[in-house]
């Protein structure tokens, strides 16, 4: 079983908060699909004859490409590698890019899963992170997908921001839940080094992100989703029950996966990959048959982090006896001496054989995480 990820590195304007990998300029949008096609075929037994269970249209972007650029993709990669025919296959896509004509093609095109930026359906939130589209285009979208027959989509929320009180945090999850999206990846502001938001907040212009804020409406997001029916299945992440991502859960159960284009990154179980985040570069390289990028081979500890970091954000936890065979006796003794600590504080529960964090202890889990990667 294994995944592929696609970056689409390009936006039509910068987001005030985002540190992703893209360009405004779409003038190298040619070059980089000849590219990324050109990298599919130079690397297509990264995954030696894997099924793909997963395929994943990220960025960026997504849909800043055209129909046929989609096509072409799709055709490309059924070509060089096995896609089961119940794969599912994901297209994140901004609200002001959705029409009729594009739903249609990107269906066409074997698309069956959306995952739409809407962060916010309030006019202010969505002007202060300078989205590109407006509240009613963020209404509105949803509309098309369901008339288009895409009812697996997911909604992106950002919450913690300066100009959303919890009323309004409130009324969003409301508004996703009644418009029947059965999935939501809901994250805090964080603000990066070198984006715009830090630029602002340097200059006073908008306040710092206040953190308890934050863990409030955390916790009032946890309490109302799960109300609702909605399994909390990863820290930042919601769903119905039978509509979890699966491209997004195999990441967390140490799945391969390749990474395709600009800043890509790839997991084969023993390494880690990544592109070169550049996209005139990445150009270049593809164009002498070079796949421009760096590596990192993994050791046994780091391997244990990994899991410890990314099964303890998840509802389902740190599994103790995969950590005994996988990593031995010694890691899992120290996992479980070292978790005391946290059960005793309320923040971590043993169910059977599974470290879980509680509600509480789910506010401090990449700190947890660290303390105990860091004493395994
Ligand atoms: S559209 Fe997405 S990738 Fe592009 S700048 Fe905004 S948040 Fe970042």
């Amino acid at each position: 079983m294994a995944g592929i990820y696609i970056h689409i590195p390009f936006c039509k304007q910068a987001c005030s908060y985002c540190n992703f990998h893209f360009s405004t300029s779409l003038k190298l949008k040619n070059g980089f699909l000849d590219a990324l096609l050109k990298e599919v075929d130079l690397r297509k037994d990264y995954l030696e004859n894997a099924n793909v269970e997963t395929v994943y249209f990220g960025g960026g972007t997504p849909s800043l490409l055209d129909a046929g650029e989609v096509a072409r993709v799709m055709e490309t990669l059924n070509a060089a590698v096995n896609i089961s025919a119940d794969a599912e296959i994901t297209f994140e896509s901004n609200p002001d890019d959705i029409t009729t004509a594009r739903l249609s093609s990107w269906k066409q095109n074997g698309i069956n899963r959306l995952s739409i930026g809407i962060q916010s359906f309030f006019k202010a939130d969505l002007e202060w992170m300078n989205r590109a589209h407006n509240e009613t285009q963020a209404l509105d979208c949803i509309g098309l997908a369901h008339e288009a027959g895409f009812h697996n989509l997911s909604i992106d929320l950002i919450y913690g921001t300066p100009t959303l009180p919890d009323e309004n945090w409130l009324k969003n999850l409301e508004k996703a839940t009644s418009l029947n999206i059965p999935h939501l990846s809901c994250y805090a502001l964080t603000v990066e080094t070198g984006t715009a938001l830090a630029a602002m907040i340097k200059k006073h212009k908008t306040p710092q992100v206040n953190s308890d804020d934050q863990a409030r409406q955390f916790l009032l997001m946890a309490d109302y989703l799960e109300a609702k029916g909605y399994e909390h299945y990863e820290i930042s992440n919601f769903a119905l029950p039978g509509m979890r991502s699966r491209h997004n859960s195999s990441y967390w159960s140490g799945a391969k996966y390749i990474g395709l284009g600009p800043s890509a990154h790839s997991f084969n179980g023993t390494s880690r990959q990544w592109n070169i985040a550049n996209n005139a570069l990445y150009i270049d390289a593809l164009k002498n048959n070079r796949v421009p990028f760096e590596q990192e081979i993994l050791s046994g500890n780091q391997r244990l982090n990994e899991y410890i970091m990314t099964s303890l954000r998840t509802m389902e936890g740190t599994d103790i006896k995969k950590t005994n065979q996988v990593f031995g006796r010694a890691a899992s003794e120290n996992l479980v001496k070292h978790s005391k600590k946290f059960i005793e504080r309320g923040w971590m529960q043993q169910l059977s054989d599974r470290l879980v964090l509680t509600r509480e202890g789910k506010l401090f889990a990449d700190g947890i995480a660290s303390e105990l990667f860091e004493l395994a």
